[in-house]
């Protein structure tokens, strides 16, 4: 038996991190993405958006070619980073929508949407968890005061590692079989959240405010999201690294059902 690999998307890194004399385009993820799949047992390996850097329309979404990575990979984790485009859920942006990156959604979203459709195992983190939604045919809350005026504080300024607020993870879930049903508690460090999980999606966990904060397939063997950053709190926390064990493993149990003309 050969390796389990894990397709990790990328993006467009945000502004600062990069300090250089001039800008360049780059493709960015954090290594505690590559680190936690690594832990688990799996060979992470990058997917950068399809058209980066270049102009992309909406449509060029259609070009890009999910079934070469679905050929290649034996589960996909959809990584965290700026807000999907309202556009992709039938919305105009309001004041509240932050930073977008285009050839990112076209590429995730058709990723998503190919992967599902495949029954190919799919963890999605923070944004992540927003795209499977979106790709379900969901809908997201451009800013969390939208559907929550009285909500908890989401963009923690505590440590990335540590777990500022509480959820309830919904008995019977998939995710209660990888982390305990009922109270735990999370990092946040998002002003987004899912408003409708979209088709044959679920809700597995909600923070005490109301706010959902993981979503999983009734119809898929393993297509769940967080809206947490586990990768941040693996060191520390064993039902972190529990989720990227569970997608690992699901990925490994895919591998050798079959690939994809
Ligand atoms: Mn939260």
């Amino acid at each position: 038996m050969g390796e389990t690999v894990i397709g990790v998307t990328a993006g467009a890194p945000p502004p600062g991190v990069m300090r250089l004399h001039e800008p360049i385009a780059a493709c960015y993820l954090p290594a505690s993405y590559i680190n936690a799949i690594r832990q688990a047992g799996a060979r992470p390996v990058i997917l950068p958006p399809s058209h980066m850097a270049r102009e992309c329309d909406r449509a060029l979404g259609e070009l890009a070619d999910p079934l070469w990575v679905l050929e290649r990979v034996d589960g996909i984790l959809l990584s965290g980073g700026p807000d999907p485009d309202p556009w992709w859920f039938g919305e105009e942006p309001r004041p509240g929508q932050g930073r977008i990156d285009p050839e990112r959604d076209a590429w995730e979203i058709v990723l998503a949407r190919a992967a599902l459709e495949a029954g190919m195992p799919v963890l999605g983190i923070c944004r992540g968890v927003q795209v499977m939604a979106v790709a379900a045919g969901g809908a997201l809350y451009q800013d969390i005061s939208e559907g929550f005026p009285a909500a908890l504080k989401h963009m923690q300024e505590a440590p990335r590692w540590f777990p500022s607020h509480g959820v309830e993870v919904a008995q019977g879930t998939k995710l209660a079989s990888v982390i305990g049903a009922g109270a735990c508690r999370v990092n946040s460090f998002h002003h987004q959240a899912i408003r409708d999980p979209g088709q044959g999606f679920v809700v597995s966990a909600r923070a005490p405010d109301g706010v959902i904060e993981a979503i999983e397939s009734r119809n898929q063997p393993f297509a769940l999201g967080v809206q947490w950053h586990p990768e941040a709190m693996c060191k520390r926390d064993s039902r972190a690294r529990a989720l990227f064990a569970s997608l690992v493993e699901a990925a490994r149990g895919w591998r050798g059902r079959g690939r994809y003309a």
